[in-house]
């Protein structure tokens, strides 16, 4: 009798444990999907979360400059870490409606999400990016809610969350104006650590990668850049030539032809 009911309390314990442990391990994602939901929400109700209008003279409010992680210094501490491949679709995106072969006054801005995920030192990897659309020269918004649903459920299916979005500043460089603040302050405001990624495609020249990643302090409603790091080896010095490269495949065209293709 006592044995039957200490094995039944060591079943018990062991029942209890696994639901624990089954807690602890689910608790980080149902967080984020209800993050998730809500922003959906939040979205359909309020369309500004996805929208971004610039003032011709922003107003900035800028804090300290940190030194962009694209150095190749080992002992800078990363604060956030962004894929080669986000990268170079934030790039192309925003290079396609902003180019040397577009002329500059009809060159338009990029608006898209930001995919990734945590690791367990808390450390945010942007590893995906997924362009939503573009406006006018100084406003982009995701005009379909159709499309935001859409977005979230291949990054859901990638195994990563929204972390954040991005847009493009064409050739008017990499702040966060007072509009951008606000849609920041919607992000941060369902999940704390959401970044905004902010490219003008203008600075990619072969000694910046163009873009700042940044979060605020929604108390003081300052904005900082993040010191970020890339994942993988990519010299920036590169960039241009890759993304030259890749302008016919952006534009639905082939990379090349071969003589008889053409
Ligand atoms: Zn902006």
């Amino acid at each position: 009798m006592e044995n039957e009911r200490s094995a039944n309390d060591s079943i018990k314990e062991a029942i209890k444990k696994k639901i624990k442990e089954k807690l602890k391990e689910e608790l980080l994602e149902e967080i984020y999907e209800e993050l998730k939901l809500e922003e959906i929400d939040l979205t359909s109700e309020d369309k500004s979360l996805t929208k971004t209008l610039h003032s011709i003279k922003p107003e900035i409010k800028k804090t300290k400059k940190e030194v962009v992680g694209t150095k190749m210094e080992e002992n800078i501490e990363r604060e956030v870490f962004i894929s080669v491949k986000a990268i170079l679709k934030v790039a192309s995106h925003a290079l396609k409606y902003a180019n040397s072969k577009v002329p500059k006054e009809k060159w338009v801005e990029v608006i898209g999400l930001l995919a990734g995920k945590i690791d367990n030192k808390g450390i945010l990897h942007i590893e995906d990016v997924f362009p939503m659309g573009h406006g006018t020269s100084v406003y982009a918004e995701i005009k379909d809610y159709k499309n935001y649903v859409r977005a979230f459920k291949d990054i859901k299916k990638q195994k990563y969350f929204i972390c954040g979005w991005y847009h493009s500043h064409p050739s008017y460089s990499c702040f966060m104006s007072k509009e951008d603040m606000g849609t920041q302050t919607r992000y941060q405001t369902l999940w704390e650590k959401a970044v905004a990624l902010v490219i003008d495609p203008y600075q990619i020249d072969g000694t910046s990668a163009g873009f700042e990643i940044y979060r605020a302090n929604l108390k003081t409603q300052e904005w900082f850049p993040l010191v970020y790091g890339i994942k993988g080896a990519l010299d920036i010095r590169m960039l241009p030539e890759i993304l030259e490269f890749m302008r016919p495949i952006i534009d639905g065209k082939p990379a090349y032809l071969e003589y008889d293709e053409d």
